[in-house]
């Protein structure tokens, strides 16, 4: 049902008028994690004014080191709706297990399945069957055909909303937490209709090739990005490192609507 022999035209979608695919390209952007209510309101004012149609913030964060924030939970998710309210931007945030979609699925616009959790399967068979957009990050070790499948479970449960996002996968590399791999974007496309948005944050891992690999990614065909922003990057409790600056990330539009055509 991924695959272009089952559905020729692109998908696209649509979340309270604003899209993903089939020529709309949009951006998410937001804070690593929801650290309080002034941050995740001031990040998501920024960014609205930016041209970022989606706010993206972790509210569950699926960290590295148990010893490590594990973010704000329910309280987090509130504090999302909060900076909703505040801007009109749809929120997509991670969720990690079935439990977490039961419970919450209702008040979150963009349900994320986080790079970990690309083949939790009985995740995957669950959010197939709600009627929310899923975007599927790809695993960082995962094939592209390994991701397309993961994405078929979500599809073959009967939800048609998924939009897949290459996130940088394992490399020999160290100069970067992971490889962008951009190839991605045409190989997705040539094999399956579905919105592939890219994310240069997770990929690269610092702020300073974001932008290189943002414009990069459009120009590849993608059909978005998600951006990680944060108001004080030094202080982020997560991945402040990749973060971009609010001033950074009005940048960084400008030139991306140089080249891509929003709408
Ligand atoms: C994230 O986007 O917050 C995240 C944890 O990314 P990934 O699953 O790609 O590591
Ligand atoms: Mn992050």
């Amino acid at each position: 049902m991924a695959s272009r022999a089952y559905k020729g035209v692109d998908s696209v979608v649509t979340v309270e008028g604003r899209s993903i695919g089939n020529g709309h390209f949009a951006v998410i952007a937001g804070p690593c994690s929801v650290e309080s209510h002034s941050q995740i309101i001031d990040i998501a004012k920024s960014i609205d004014g930016s041209g970022a149609k989606f706010l993206r913030g972790g509210a569950f964060k699926p960290r590295t080191s148990p010893y490590d924030f594990q973010g704000l939970q329910g309280e987090g998710l509130e504090l999302l709706r909060a900076a909703k309210k505040a801007t009109g931007l749809p929120v997509v945030t991670e969720i990690m297990s079935v439990k977490q979609l039961e419970d919450y699925a209702d008040i979150i616009d963009v349900i994320q399945i986080g790079a970990r959790n690309m083949q939790n399967f009985d995740l995957l068979k669950a959010a197939g069957k709600i009627n929310k957009p899923v975007l599927l990050k790809r695993g960082m070790s995962a094939t592209i055909e390994e991701f397309l499948m993961a994405s078929e479970y979500i599809l073959a449960g009967g939800n048609q909303q998924v939009i897949l996002c290459e996130r940088g996968i394992r490399t020999f590399e160290k100069y970067t937490r992971n490889t962008l791999d951009l190839s991605a974007v045409p190989v997705i496309k040539r094999f399956s209709h579905l919105p592939v948005v890219i994310d240069p944050s997770h990929a690269t891992g610092d702020a300073r090739y974001v932008e290189s690999m943002s414009l990069a990614a459009v120009a590849a065909g993608a059909d978005g990005l998600m951006i990680e922003v944060h108001n004080n990057p030094e202080k982020a409790v997560s991945d402040g490192k990749q973060s971009l600056t609010p001033e950074a990330f009005r940048a960084l539009m400008v030139k991306v609507e140089q080249i891509a055509e929003i709408t």
